[in-house]
This record gives C-alpha cells, structure tokens and sequence, in this order.
C-alpha cells in the first residue's frame, strides 16, 4: 500500500502570464453547430516519442482523453462551447496522478470568482477571453500505472476516470481558500479577497446558516471549521435540495491539505461503493465514471444547465493504492490599470 504525495497548488511566472487577459469583444469565436459542451487539446507531446505521443501508450492515451472529455461533456447539452486545453505529462515517481490548472480572467479587487472555462461556457456572448491561449491544463503523471479502456485492472489507476475529475475542478469545482483563511491574493486573512463562485456557498456547518465567506468577501475566521473532518458543507440551493436540506460535505480532514481541502467531496463521508467523483483521492482498479446527483447539484450551483446521467456504470475492484487527485488553482493578481 502507499500514498502518493499531493503536488500542492502553487502560482508560477508561466501560469500567472495567462491572467489578466481582457476581453476582445471584437474577436467572437465561430463555431459549427454542435451538440454538448466539447473539449480541444493542445499536447506539449507533440513531437516527442514520450507521454501522450509514447509509441506504445500514446495513441490509447490520447483517444481515453478524448473518450473521457465527451463523457463529461454529454452532461452539458445546453451549450455550444469547445474549451481548449493544454495537455502534459511528467513521469515523477510519488507525485500527484494528475493535475488541473484553472486560469481566470482579468481579475476584480475583491469578489467571487469564475474559472476562464465556466466564463467561456457561461457567457459565451463575451467570445474567447482567452483568445487562442488554453482555457485551463491538466497534466498526468505516466510513472504510475494506469488503464485507459473500459477495463482497468486493479493494479491501475482509472485514466478515464481521473480525467472526469480533473476536468470538473476546471468547470469552477474548486476553493481559494487556505488554511489560514487568505483568498485568491494571498492577502492578509479578514482583508477583503477574491475567491471562487464555489467558496461562496461554503459554510461551516450542515445547516448553512454560517457561510466561510462573508457579503464584502472576507474570509469568517468564526466560522472557520476547516479542519473538523468535515467542516465545511456546500449549501448552494441545489445542493441542499439534493440533499434533503442538508449541506454537501466537502472534503476537510483534520491535517488541511492545500489542493485537496475545501476542492473536493468529502473522502470520510462518501466511501465504499458511495465514493464520488469528485472525492479527493481515488484508488486503483475501475471507477464510476459519472457525476453523482450531489456534484451534478453543485454544478447546477455553479451556474451550468445539466442533465442528469442516463445510467450508472459500478464496476468496482477491491481497494489498492489510493491516488491523491490534485487541483491547482494559478494565484490570481490585481489587473493592472493603465
Ligand atoms: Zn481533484
């Protein structure tokens, strides 16, 4: 048994350029007609024999990626929109499976904010703010074992599966929050700060009555439960329909995990054949492909038009090693004004 060790969510000088970019009203992206939301992929591979263009596992890995995005795009009919995603791998012994990078627009002082991918989905009127740059990134990590077809053994890790997962965190499954209460500008917590649309249906209790954010964006250092396994419940209106009137457990163990906490279903409450999507971690072996009627309830939150899955696909396998699922947020900075 082991457990491969979160990357934690860092900004760097890269991810940080793609902020900030403005919207170009005269730009308006043409698109043919399409049905569901669609998924393009930009692969750092390209022209390299290794990850996604390994001779052997290139080609599977690239068709369970493409598999895996109009899986989670067929819960999106609604919408017209192809995101644009960059793809990389690394081969880290002990780092993270997979990781998903969310990129935002041009950025307020203070407020709840929405990933470049939800922006683009959600009011696609503005066009592409980020024009022909990617929307968001993921990157797997190929020195672990994985199974890329519809039957994964269980000595590998569920490719189709973790790339759901990702792609969710770049919908806006995911928090600005740390464990000490600062936002999106790493200001000092009790200061006003950015957060995401997700943080500002977090509370800190089932009830919902105690958001963590609070109406002037600051972070509610008394309703601060981050640590309580769990203690930090999404209360959005869907959530608590689907939930008979109580909150959706996010995942918040008592050791604050930066990149894990506050970003995922909680791992201690929906176990065994009632894991999530969205959990945290994922073990080996065959997964549930599908969004749970919670995550589709959080998603509804967010702000998209769902339809619910037709069928569940259950194929479990017995426990193996547990894989931490990472979600990167790029640290957002104060537009600069002209
Ligand atoms: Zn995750």
């Amino acid at each position: 048994m082991g457990l491969t060790v979160l990357r934690l969510w860092r900004g760097n000088g890269a991810m940080s350029r793609k902020l900030g970019l403005i919207l170009a009203s005269s730009l308006v992206a043409t698109m043919a007609t399409q049905a569901d939301l669609q998924f393009s992929f930009t692969y750092a591979d390209l022209g390299s024999s290794t990850g996604f263009y390994d001779p052997t596992d290139g080609q599977a890995r690239r068709d369970a990626l493409t598999g895996a995005a109009a899986a989670l795009g067929s819960y999106f009919p609604a919408y017209n929109t192809t995101i644009d995603l960059a793809i990389s791998s690394t081969g880290l012994s002990g780092g993270t499976l997979a990781t998903a990078n969310s990129f935002y627009p041009n950025s307020p002082s203070t407020g709840f904010l929405r990933t470049l991918v939800q922006e683009k989905i959600l009011h696609p009127a503005g066009g592409d703010p980020n024009l022909s740059q990617p929307d968001a990134s993921l990157a797997f990590n190929f020195a672990y074992s994985w199974g890329y077809s519809d039957s994964v053994s269980g000595s590998s890790y569920d490719f189709k599966y973790v790339t759901m997962h990702e792609l969710v965190h770049t919908l806006g499954f995911g928090s600005f929050i740390s464990a000490s209460g600062q936002g999106g500008y790493l200001r000092t917590p009790g200061l006003a700060d950015v957060w995401t649309v997700f943080d500002q249906f977090l509370a800190d209790s089932a009830a919902g009555t105690h958001k963590l954010i609070t109406a002037d964006f600051t972070f509610d250092s008394t309703a601060a439960q981050l640590t309580q396994n769990p203690g930090v419940f999404f209360v959005g209106p869907n959530a608590l329909a689907a939930n008979a009137g109580k909150g959706i457990p996010i995942y918040s163990p008592a050791a604050f995990a930066a990149g894990s906490s506050m970003s995922h279903t909680d791992d201690s409450t929906y176990t065994g054949v009632d894991r999530l999507l969205m959990n945290a971690t994922v073990n080996t072996g065959q997964q549930t492909r599908t969004l749970s009627s919670y995550e589709t309830a959080i998603l509804t939150d967010l702000g998209y038009a769902m339809v619910p899955e037709p069928e569940a696909m259950a194929c479990w396998t017995a426990a193996g090693l547990v894989g931490l699922l990472g979600w990167r947020r790029v640290r957002v900075r104060q537009s600069r004004r002209a």
